[in-house]
Formats: structure tokens, C-alpha cells, sequence
């Protein structure tokens, strides 16, 4: 069946951001499976996945403004040095995960004075066209259960 909305949908995917610069691959893993219209992948990606079929390989091109947008200037966070354990590489360009209510968010370190650090919170993809070379690899109705609860039940997320 063709993707649409309200199925359970399995790609294997590789992200590159310049010919050549993976920044994300599902290769060697278990395929990435969605529940399609549920909102669990950005949606430039989504709408261009809409009517493929299992067995497809193609190479979707998401532009910035439909990915992860441009960075915004004024997503700067300082934080006390102290804040910092030991073992965090504390180099500008270096990626630290911030752990808050919601979810993760990934920061990167963009200065590091004597009791401060400055952090960019912008999204490591943002400002990045992306594209995704994928091979649709299953596609299934979801069930009942769940389009209630917006993700799919599959091997590592069953309850
Ligand atoms: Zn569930």
C-alpha cells in the first residue's frame, strides 16, 4: 500500500547536509519506523514521502525553511562553568545535551570564558538544507491502538 496517513511506515534513510556529510544514517540499525501524520518526523520530510510505496529508493530533497529553519541569532544561553561536570568537553563546536522537563535539546558550545560558557540552542540542523536517500522498506495500516496513542508498536516500543 502507498503511504498516507494513519500507517505504520518503515524506511532505512541516510541524511547528508553536503555530498558526502552523513549526519545520520539508519544503516546497520533497524529501519526508522513512523506512524505517517502523527508528527514524529519533520514534516518537509513527511509530505514528500506521502505516496511511495515498499520498495522505493529515492532521494528527497528538504529545503531549510521546511526542515529545521533558519537559525535564530538571539537562541544564545550562558551558563555558569560550574554547571558543567567534569567529564563534558567543554571545546567550542562541541555538542552538549541539555536535559529539561521536555525533551532532550542538543546545544552546542560556541564560547567558553573563565566562569561562563555560551551556548547556541538553535538545532544542530538549522540553516541546513537536507537530503535523505531512502528505500521504503515496509508499509502497514496502524492500528487502532496506535494512531491512539501517535507512535508506532514495533519491536523496541511495545506496551
Ligand atoms: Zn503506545
Amino acid at each position: 500500500m502507498k503511504i498516507a496517513n494513519g500507517c505504520a511506515v518503515s524506511i532505512h534513510y541516510t541524511l547528508t547536509i553536503a555530498p558526502g556529510e552523513v549526519v545520520d544514517s539508519s544503516e546497520g540499525q533497524e529501519p526508522l519506523t513512523y506512524l505517517h501524520g502523527g508528527d514524529q518526523i519533520i514534516p518537509g520530510l513527511e509530505r514528500r514521502l506521502a505516496g511511495l510505496e515498499p520498495g522505493a529508493v529515492v532521494t528527497l530533497a528538504v529545503p531549510v525553511a521546511e526542515a529545521y529553519g533558519a537559525p535564530d541569532p538571539t537562541l544564545r544561553v550562558e551558563v555558569p562553568r560550574e554547571q558543567f561536570t567534569a567529564d563534558v568537553d567543554l571545546t567550542p563546536g562541541a555538542q552538549v545535551i541539555a536535559e529539561g522537563d521536555g525533551e532532550p535539546s542538543v546545544l552546542t558550545i560556541l564560547e567558553v570564558r573563565d566562569d561562563r560558557v555560551v551556548l547556541d540552542a538553535n538545532h544542530p540542523l538549522a540553516g541546513k538544507d537536507l537530503t535523505y536517500d531512502v528505500e521504503v522498506v515496509g508499509v502497514r495500516r496502524a492500528t487502532a491502538a496506535e494512531l491512539k496513542h501517535g507512535h508506532v508498536h514495533d519491536g523496541t516500543h511495545r506496551h
